[in-house]
């Protein structure tokens, strides 16, 4: 049996939500799908998930609802027309219901919800299978948490019921008290995965728009070349760098069962796209892809003996943790010692960061740079060939882009460098000349 999960642009229009009903149709292993909200359908437009929350942010400072759902409402009557299905659905009863449920919630999370849970019901009247509603399959904790073994558990007695054909909205779920909850943005993948996971898929199909995972972001290099395979380990590494064509969390229930993932692309389905399998796979290609990630800060710590100070690093992190931010980086030299931070993470609380350590530390010197951009390259390919750094470095210098940190893992998957935000596109082209064209 097949998932297949279909992203924002393949659910975005009454026209494309056919294309995905004739690929569902053209093969009968297709039975358990899994949606996103309607996404954009040209470059300008708005994805419903966004009017959605824009609409629960803007009624809280007092605009009334109505007004701020219409253009959601007629995006939905639109589509349900051009399927010919506008009497199987009654949209005016579900949006006076959203309506209120929006007026209600205390949080975000019901508005944001509400793209997937239309977008599966249309698409489920329209092939005639059963829709079944996230909030029965996937279980948070009432801190939002995602509950993955109870989710397991409780997906597969209710999918198992029925091998006829489902629909079910991706991205959220709701606690036990009934409350709804989503993922982070993007989190229709990890819909798709769980439920792979729960019916045991032979395989996970993600559909999207582009022709599977490509070496580098389309939007920054010029008609990247598509990666035909990928390791899970990859696959994690790529995209917790920032190839945003897959969430970061979804290979987490398909790795626990060794399940497949093939991203395919909705607008070519002939493309065979790309695999991503368990284990390392065996090529002698030097790099699989590159990605990356604006938005970090460095705050350098220098003092002189730090190395002989016990419990330095230990004083240095539980400032960190005193302020519940995480880090993503902290190479280290003699004396000194860098902590690379997400700007999100950072929030309003750089001064309470940058006293912390004082107080805890007492640095030499303390510095902070901002306005950072950190770059993956990744591929097992490098463990076993020397030389790959220095020619990593030699392309960037090529172009004169300066790198700020330099951090391989031991696993020799990656190398990540940290360069100024300006040079990021530059600095992504430049690596992806050297060692993919
Ligand atoms: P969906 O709505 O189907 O979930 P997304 O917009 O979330 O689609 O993801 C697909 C997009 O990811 C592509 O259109 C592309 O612009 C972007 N992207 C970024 N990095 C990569 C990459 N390495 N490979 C493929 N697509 C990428
Ligand atoms: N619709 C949600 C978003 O825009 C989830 C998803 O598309 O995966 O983030
Ligand atoms: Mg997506």
């Amino acid at each position: 049996m097949k998932v297949c999960k279909f992203g924002g642009s393949s659910m975005a229009s009454g026209e494309t939500v056919k294309r995905v009903a004739e690929i569902i149709r053209s093969d009968e292993e297709r039975k358990y799908i899994v949606v996103s909200a309607p996404g954009k359908r040209f470059k300008e437009d708005i994805k419903i998930t966004d009017s959605l929350l824009n609409a629960y942010r803007e009624s809280r400072k007092g605009t009334p609802l109505a007004g701020l759902l219409q253009p959601i409402f007629d995006r939905f009557v639109g589509i349900a027309a051009d399927l010919g299905i506008s009497d199987k659905v009654d949209l005016p009863a579900i949006f006076h219901e959203i309506e209120e449920g929006i007026a209600a919630s205390p949080i975000p999370d019901y508005a944001a919800a509400q793209g997937e849970r239309l977008s599966a019901m249309l698409l489920a009247a329209y092939l005639g299978y059963e829709f079944v509603d996230a909030r029965e399959i996937v279980r948070f904790a009432e801190d939002g948490q995602f509950n993955a073994e109870y989710t397991n558990d409780i997906a597969r007695k209710r999918l198992s019921a029925n091998t006829s054909g489902v629909v079910i909205p991706g991205f959220y779920g709701s606690t036990s008290s009934g409350m709804i909850r989503t993922f982070s943005r993007g989190g229709s993948d990890v819909s798709g995965a769980i439920v792979a996971r729960a019916i045991k898929a032979d395989i996970y199909e993600n559909w999207t728009d582009v022709n599977g995972f490509l070496t580098a972001d389309p939007r920054i290099v010029d008609n990247p070349k598509p990666i035909p395979e990928l390791s899970y380990r990859e696959l994690r590494e790529l995209s917790y760098m920032g190839a945003n064509v897959l969430h970061p969390e979804s290979i987490f229930p398909v790795r626990k069962a060794n399940i497949p993932i093939n991203i395919k692309n909705t607008f070519e389905p002939a493309n065979p796209g790309t695999m991503i399998l368990p284990g390392v796979l065996q090529h002698d290609r030097l790099i699989t892809g590159i990605a990356g990630k604006k938005g970090f800060v460095s705050v350098l710590i220098e003092k002189s003996m730090m190395n002989n100070e016990i419990g330095f690093t230990r004083k240095l992190l539980s400032v960190l943790e005193n302020l519940n931010m995480s880090f993503e980086h902290l190479p280290s030299g003699i004396d000194t010692m860098t902590l690379i931070i997400a700007d999100t993470e950072i929030g309003g609380k750089m001064q309470d960061l940058v006293g912390g350590i004082r107080e805890a530390v007492s640095p030499d010197r303390l510095e902070i740079q901002s306005d950072l951009a950190l770059i993956a390259t990744v591929g097992h390919g490098m463990a076993y060939k020397p030389g790959t750094a220095s020619r990593l470095f030699t392309a960037l210098s090529r172009v004169g882009v300066n790198i700020k940190m330099i951090d391989q893992g031991s696993s020799e998957l990656n190398i990540i460098v940290a360069v100024s935000g300006e040079d990021y596109e530059k600095a992504i082209n430049a690596i992806y000349e050297e060692f993919i064209n």
